[in-house]
């Protein structure tokens, strides 16, 4: 594909008699593909397409982002799930792209605009997905496109107006990819130049479109929520030590009202807390 040689890690329905061939070319613009080298440079020399067939909604110094309509662009978005197939495991959307919007990140250049990776998106999710699969083409792995993908698709939610989360199942490494992102972007927003001594975690979803099951799991992961019984029984308080960053720790309070504010407290204050009174948080 273009310059590079994969090779694939998963089954794809390719076509059977593709099960034979060593190689398959696929034509990076229009991802049509052919085992056999002459029609398929028979077909590069008359393909006309140089970037993914949508509309350009993003661009930056060589970053390009498209948005294509599967309904419109059925055969490119058949064939785009055909080869992101071969890098993900659980995907199991060939066929039926209509439901769909995919967002393609490309590189430019002068021969064009090269595919690196995209996320697919349903038009309409009731679960209020903002993302159905995600890849990375292994060719560009390992070099912080997979997060620009991610911080995309919370733009996006962000422009609707909406808090997102990706579909379940992700991938191996669409987990780390999120689990990355979600760290970053939690700690960002509590580490925010001139960010007030409370802020709750409707209020950290909000910033940055992230659900307030995915921030909590975030600051649990980071092991940042804690019970702080000095404070109980009601409203229930939990307090993030955040030592590592600065020298306070953060106490959520925890009521039945929907603002659940987390509160900076001092590190030495909250280490009298005898350790024996806190407990993990499990919601
Ligand atoms: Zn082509």
């Amino acid at each position: 594909m273009g310059q590079h040689e994969m090779e694939p890690w998963y089954f794809s329905p390719y076509p059977s008699s593709y099960t034979a061939a060593d190689m398959v070319h696929i034509c990076e613009f229009c991802l049509s593909y052919s085992e056999n080298i002459t029609s398929f440079e028979r077909h590069r020399a008359k393909c006309t397409l140089l970037h993914p067939p949508g509309n350009e909604i993003y661009r930056d110094d060589n970053v390009s982002f498209f948005e294509i309509d599967g309904r419109r662009q059925r055969r490119w978005c058949r064939n785009l799930c055909l080869l992101s197939k071969l890098f993900l495991d659980h995907k199991t959307l060939y066929y039926d792209v209509d439901p769909f919007l995919f967002y393609c990140m490309t590189t430019r250049d002068s021969h064009g605009c090269h595919l690196v990776g995209y996320f697919s998106k349903e038009k309409e999710s009731a679960e209020g997905y903002n993302v159905a699969c995600i890849l990375t083409l292994p060719q560009y792995q390992r070099k912080g496109f997979g997060r620009l993908l991610i911080a995309f698709s919370y733009e996006l939610s962000k422009r609707e107006g909406k808090l997102g989360s990706p579909e379940k199942p992700l991938s191996d490494l669409g987990l780390l990819g999120y689990r990355a992102y979600w760290a970053e972007t939690v700690v960002d927003v509590l580490t925010e130049e001139g960010r007030g001594p409370e802020i709750s975690v409707e209020e950290i979803g909000a910033l940055s479109a992230m659900t307030t099951a995915d921030v909590l799991h975030t600051l649990q992961n980071l092991n940042m929520l804690r019970y702080s019984v000095s404070c109980l029984p009601t409203p229930l308080r939990y307090s993030i030590p955040f030592t590592a960053l600065e020298s306070t720790s953060y106490t959520l309070r925890s009521g039945t009202t929907s603002n659940t504010p987390i509160r900076k407290v001092n590190t030495s204050s909250s280490s009298q807390t005898p350790s024996s009174n806190k407990k993990k948080n499990k919601s």
